[in-house]
């Protein structure tokens, strides 16, 4: 304790010091030049008729004499004394003079009070926290969080509890193996990677498959966030990384998992905002980390993102991050395996088949169906039923797509009429195009934020390819909506704002990446890095064509979107008829099945 003590009180002794002397310093400033002098030699000057000038400011007077003082000073500076003591004093010839300490004495408290109340409250700060006062307080600010983090033993989950990853799993397993007998994976000198990086959207089971593998290979596992590592003081998310892997290293073998690793990793100098240091530094000391400890530590490092876009480039190199695993969106297969996983609790009625589950929600993740699971069961609860029916999953499925149902918004007559014909427009022109996805639904109920209508189309099957006449297909149909308003007459309306960002989005990945357009030939004008996860492409990507084709591109955009509008017309003119009788009996009925919606003639080519 002793020991620990001294830095403090050394310090504050040179504290106190250096203002002892500025306060010296202060009052004695002039007294090369300046004599006090008692207040009855100032009499004296002044019965004299020696004193020239004089400045005076409460008791004190200061002065210039005639002539210089015995010690050759011409500047004094004295203290008046009560005029009739003075008067007394020098009827008796006693030297007399007035103490200067009083007001001196305040500026010495002024001076040394504000000090003292900071260094004491520096003290406590010190002292007052960490249990016994050692390396507490103030100075522990680096630790107190990574504190937090303490190593979970025991997982339960397993490689069964993620299902659809396949690849993922495949790739993990060798880092089970090699956790387990770390001694003998060594043996004939293959060393595994220490940086694993978990890429894919939010829900798909990044954090799931961490977990599985510490559970797997029964480890302990550290989990942290790439935010607790962000902070404002500089230095402070370094020291918790520091902390971080040196308890790990006592823990080996074990797993680090750090998850939004894009929190802390984000590339240097990527953001516009200033004030990097602190990240950078983080950043600096994970890398160092990483690099640091010798392939015999058995430690895996595994990190998760859904951005890698913008991961700083020094995270993926060699002996860091270089292998990254995808674990992307499942397909009908892996949807029916996770159903599998997330039913087997759940009291089901006969007529569920998770097939026609995995049917209904292409592009759910595992933690949407994980929802879904959830929900059914809600709705199933809800309405007293003895187990859980195709039905109420239906109904979970139509909640999460479009939002809970907002029944009390009402639309004005006016509205409802033109949401019925967009919705109505969108329908009929899926009905008249060859190919396109089976209508399942068309509604004028108010689902969710923003959305007034919605017409359900289903892909039957998951697609990886698309055919140039397919995307124009989809986009037709997105302008369905918007050619119903036209050919209703009264005004177009708003409604079709996420219709044309959907096919614009189309048009742009025909000209830019497909090499679809005829004028700008097959070329991948923009290679639209980010676009994989479906995350926008970086801000800063250079472009790399000229201005001239910057403007072809435009034109052809807007060519192929113009197109896709004129044959909704066109689809919607020669079936002008079934559009008004679909949008009356959708005003009348709200929303209708996809058998009850009028015949339309199919459009040819
Ligand atoms: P991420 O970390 O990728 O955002 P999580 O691992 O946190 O996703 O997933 C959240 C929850 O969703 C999991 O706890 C699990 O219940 C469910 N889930 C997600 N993906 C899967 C999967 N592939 N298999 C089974 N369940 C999954
Ligand atoms: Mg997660
Ligand atoms: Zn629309």
């Amino acid at each position: 304790m002793a020991a620990e003590k001294r830095p403090v009180s050394s310090t504050l002794w040179m504290v106190l010091f250096g203002l002892g002397a500025m306060l010296i310093a202060g009052v004695f400033a002039n007294t090369d030049e300046t004599a006090a002098i008692p207040y009855s030699q100032f009499q004296t000057y002044l019965d004299a008729g020696k004193v020239k000038q004089v400045v005076v400011s409460g008791d004190t007077i200061r002065g210039t004499l005639t002539e210089a003082m015995p010690g050759g000073k011409t500047q004094f500076t004295t203290v008046a004394v009560p005029r009739d003591l003075a008067a007394a004093l020098s009827k008796q010839n006693v030297e007399y003079s007035a103490l200067v300490t009083s007001s001196a004495f305040g500026t010495l408290l002024s001076w040394i009070i504000p000090p003292l109340l900071f260094v004491g409250v520096w003290m406590l700060m010190s002292r007052g926290s960490g249990a016994g006062g050692m390396a507490g307080g103030l100075f522990s600010i680096g630790r107190s969080k990574a504190k937090l983090v303490t190593a979970e033993t025991n997982i339960k989950v397993a490689f069964d509890d993620v299902a659809g990853v396949d690849e993922a799993k495949a790739e993990l397993h060798e880092i089970v193996d090699f956790l387990k007998r770390p001694d003998e994976f060594g043996r004939l000198g293959a060393h595994i990677p220490r940086g694993i990086l978990l890429v894919g959207p939010p829900g798909t089971g990044k954090t799931l498959l961490a977990r599985a593998v510490a559970g797997e290979s029964g480890v302990p596992f550290f989990a942290t966030n790439g935010a607790e590592f962000v902070e404002m003081f500089v230095g402070v998310g370094a020291s918790r990384v520091r902390d971080l892997f040196e308890k790990a290293r006592l823990s080996a073998p074990c797993i680090i998992f750090i998850d939004e690793l894009d929190a802390l990793g984000r590339a240097r100098g990527a953001t516009p905002m200033g004030g990097q240091d602190e990240k950078e530094q983080t950043l600096n000391q994970l890398l160092a980390e990483m690099d640091g400890f010798d392939r015999s530590v058995a430690i895996v490092v595994l990190a998760a993102t859904n951005r890698p876009e913008i991961l700083d480039p020094a995270l993926l190199r060699a002996g860091r991050f270089d292998r990254q695993v995808l674990v992307d969106r499942p397909d009908k297969i892996g949807r029916v395996q996770i159903l599998a996983i997330h039913l087997k609790k759940l009291t089901l009625a006969p007529d569920v088949k998770m097939e026609d589950i995995a049917a209904l929600t292409p592009g759910f993740t595992g933690a949407d169906l994980a929802n879904l699971a959830n929900e059914a069961a809600v709705v199933a609860t809800r309405r007293g039923g003895e187990s859980i029916a195709m039905a109420d999953f239906t109904a979970a499925i139509e909640r999460i797509v479009a939002g809970l149902e907002k029944k009390s918004r009402i639309l004005i007559p006016r509205e409802r009429r033109i949401v019925a014909y967009h919705e109505m427009g969108h329908a009929l022109v899926a009905l008249a195009t060859p190919g396109s996805d089976p209508i399942q639904k068309v509604s004028i109920i108010p689902r969710g934020i923003g959305a007034l209508g919605y017409t359900m189309q289903r892909p039957t099957d998951d697609r990886f390819l698309m055919g140039l006449h397919e995307l124009e297909n989809k986009m037709t149909v997105l302008m369905g909506g918007r050619a119903a308003e036209i050919l209703l007459g009264d005004d177009i309306s708003t409604g079709a704002s996420d219709d044309l960002a959907k096919a614009t989005d189309i048009a742009r990945g025909m000209v830019l990446r497909f090499g679809m357009d005829k004028g700008l030939g097959p070329v991948a004008w923009d290679t639209e890095q980010g676009q994989f996860l479906g995350q926008p492409g970086a801000f800063w990507q250079p472009r790399r064509f000229s201005d001239q084709t910057a403007h072809e591109i435009d034109m052809a955009v807007r060519g192929h979107l113009e197109a896709a509008l004129n044959r909704a017309v066109a689809i919607l003119t020669e079936n002008r008829a079934q559009l008004d009788t679909g949008a009356e009996s959708l005003l009348a009925h709200e929303s209708l099945g996809a058998d009850e919606l009028p015949a339309v003639t199919m459009r040819v080519g």
